[in-house]
């Protein structure tokens, strides 16, 4: 028999908790048998103590265990892959990912969260795509990966009850940020979604969850150990979040920058993460290459017009009309301009998140409505050369009062130096 505070009073005080214990509390929080406050007071003892692999391990395993799960293989009959990132400012990596490896002959099945806090989520993106549809039963998701070999849809309410109740409940109580809990969360979810390879994209720096490299190599291999122990093929790739990924922060505008990356005039940072998670993915299929090929085969998709066209296939199975000329716009734009010469030393990736959210791109709370057309485009990123006066952002509102607010905000996310700061890599390791 559970007995909730027993097990809260072990945890607090440091104790290790056996596996079926541990599964007995998750799957009875999931069937709404252990209230809120008994869970909020655990997962704070958790986040205070930790939880070791074994630990982690039966956690993940009750999460998986709390719903239904998907077999990707047996129903497509091939080897498909996902990618997850764990959350950034302009991170629409999954958008230009997803239809490179599809038109290299790979089905990518994905599913996919929204935004919460300043990062923006894959779901809001799409959904600034006018008709494009995101709540797909998993029988239409399973038929568009083997039909299209590629679907992104949000997740299927019955795939790990168990991390909606717990995530929400950890958001509201200060507990996200504890490495076994987001390992959980993220790879109970990737697990029961079914791929046989993932890559993971663990975010690091300012705009992050992980904020220093020791953290995120910390929570990059929990997640492999979690994978390989669920028999997944996993690699983990740790990038640079210290400025926002490309140059758009904002649904719509995220989606014309997918749309320039697959047509060969994406940001060079974003090209980048965007092929090096594609090598990773084309390695791991069933294609029998290695990651350079995987590389070049990319590359190839991108220069040949088949990865737009496989954009444009995806978008139209969903419902949606691909021509980027749907997309909403912004009634009012406005510059940001640099008030001295020199370089740009660093851009605050939160700040920047937060000045897309105030001008409406995303929610403060759960029920608050997007604005699709507004958001931030950074033009001048960290190490560009700036004269004075010249245009270093764009501001996209919806009303001249909220412009002038963000296009301050963007400002204050700049810092200039006279020097051009040492480069950093966008890719800065990788594990697996
Ligand atoms: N993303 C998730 O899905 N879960 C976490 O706990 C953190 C980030």
């Amino acid at each position: 028999m559970l007995h909730a505070a027993e097990l809260i009073r072990r945890k607090r005080d440091g104790e290790r908790i056996p596996a079926d214990e541990l599964s007995d509390l998750i799957l009875e929080y999931a069937r709404g048998n252990v209230p809120d406050y008994q869970m909020a007071a655990f997962c704070m003892a958790v986040y205070f103590r930790g939880l070791d692999v074994a630990e982690t391990f039966a956690l993940t395993d009750a999460m998986i265990r709390s719903g239904e799960t998907i077999d990707l293989h047996g129903a497509i009959g091939r080897k498909v892959v996902d990618k997850h990132s764990t959350g950034g400012v302009g991170d629409k990596t999954s958008l230009a990912v997803g239809p490179i490896v599809a038109a290299c002959g790979v089905p990518f099945g994905k599913m996919s969260g929204r935004g919460l806090g300043h990062t923006g989520g894959t779901l809001d993106k799409l959904e600034s795509i006018p008709g494009f549809r995101v709540e797909l039963s998993t029988e239409q998701f399973l038929e568009q990966v083997r039909d299209v070999g590629l679907a992104i849809i949000g997740q299927s309410a019955n795939l790990v009850p168990a991390d909606k109740l717990l995530y929400g409940l950890r958001d509201v109580t200060a507990t996200v940020d504890n490495v076994s809990l987001i390992a959980a969360s993220i790879m109970s979810k990737k697990i029961a979604a079914g791929a046989d390879a993932i890559v993971l994209d663990v975010k690091v720096g300012d705009g992050a969850f992980m904020k220093t490299i020791g953290n995120a190599r910390e929570l990059a291999e929990l997640m492999l150990e979690l994978g390989r122990h669920a028999g997944r093929e996993v690699a983990c790739v740790l990038t640079d979040m210290d400025q926002p990924l490309g140059h758009a922060v904002g649904n719509a505008l995220e989606i014309r920058e997918t749309i320039a990356t697959l047509r060969g005039d994406g940001p060079p940072d974003f090209t980048e993460l965007v092929l090096g998670a594609c090598a990773h993915l084309l390695a791991f299929s069933d294609l029998g290459i290695d990651e350079r090929t995987g590389r070049e085969r990319a590359a190839a998709a991108v220069q040949n017009g088949s990865a737009l066209a496989m954009y444009e296939r995806w978008i139209a199975a969903q419902g949606g009309d691909p021509a980027e000329d749907a997309l909403p716009s912004a009634a009012v734009v406005r510059d940001v301009t640099a008030p001295q010469a020199g370089f740009v030393g660093a851009i605050g990736a939160v700040e920047v998140g937060l000045a897309a959210l105030r001008l409406g791109a995303g929610r403060r709370t759960k029920d608050d409505h997007i604005d699709h057309a507004v958001g931030v485009v950074c033009f001048k990123k960290r190490g560009d050369a700036v004269d004075a006066g010249e245009t270093i952002a764009q501001v996209h509102a919806r009303d001249d009062e909220s412009a002038a607010r963000a296009a301050d905000d963007v400002l204050a996310a700049y810092t200039f130096a006279d020097a051009a700061p040492v480069a950093r890599p966008i890719v800065l390791e990788t594990i697996g």
